[in-house]
């Protein structure tokens, strides 16, 4: 068995039930996610639209393929036939070109939108308070080709354990509110994204739904 594969099944022994794998691939040679999907993955998560766009042929059909990074508006069309789920959407404006390129090619985007949580500015995403009013104003009632699936968030990159479990348990509380408030349709919203390798043990701990997880599966990032 190659690292890869025992790496995924590793993993996927101590993910609990209903919690699912994306395996984040980007800067890894298609050869290691073939690895991975001789392993039994089929949920690959990637970052970059032209990465994405040059991968996704040269795995097998049954492949779910991720769109996990900060997304440019003008990239949504070319990803917008391959993906089966945006983790990514932190913006209005993206959500309005997701449905327009949704609606062109007559699909219903299933997306999660973004969580600003994180202390560093540079991470993207809503901060709590701005998406629980959009949701309170009906903004998110008004979509026809776009399905919100739940929320994703990344949590501060640090060593202390009590401030990551603290922002994912904001996340958690905030997916409950909105479910319970009804503002999104809550049969279809059902979805944490959060936990990377070195924190998703803690985000699991907290509701995590989807884990994203990349160096601990494929090792250091092929730049
Ligand atoms: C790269 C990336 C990951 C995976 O990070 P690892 O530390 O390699 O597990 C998860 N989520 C997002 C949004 C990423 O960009």
């Amino acid at each position: 068995m190659t690292s890869v594969a025992e790496h995924i099944i590793k993993i996927k022994s101590e993910l609990p039930d209903g919690v699912n794998l994306v395996a984040v691939s980007k800067y890894h040679p298609i050869e290691q996610l073939k690895e991975a999907y001789t392993a039994g993955q089929r949920l690959f998560g990637e970052s970059h639209a032209q990465e994405l766009v040059v991968k996704a042929p040269q795995m097998p059909d049954d492949v779910q393929w991720h769109f996990i990074g900060h997304l440019q508006r003008n990239k949504v069309r070319a990803i917008m036939p391959i993906v089966s789920l945006i983790h990514s959407v932190d913006s209005i404006r993206l959500l309005d070109t997701i449905e327009k390129e949704a609606k062109r090619i007559g699909k219903v985007a299933d997306v999660l939108l973004q969580l600003h949580v994180a202390k560093e500015e540079a991470k993207s995403g809503f901060t709590i308070d701005e998406l629980l009013l959009l949701a309170r104003n009906g903004e998110f009632k008004k979509y026809e080709n776009v399905r919100f699936r739940g929320l994703m968030a990344m949590a501060t990159f640090t060593d202390d354990e009590s401030i990551i479990k603290a922002e994912f348990a904001s996340v958690g509380e905030t997916f409950r509110t909105l479910r319970n408030e009804n503002t999104l349709p809550t049969d279809t919203f059902t979805e944490i994204s959060m936990g990377m390798s070195h924190d998703w043990h803690l985000a699991v701990a907290e509701g995590a739904t989807l884990v994203r997880i990349g160096t601990e599966i494929f090792g250091e990032r092929q730049y």
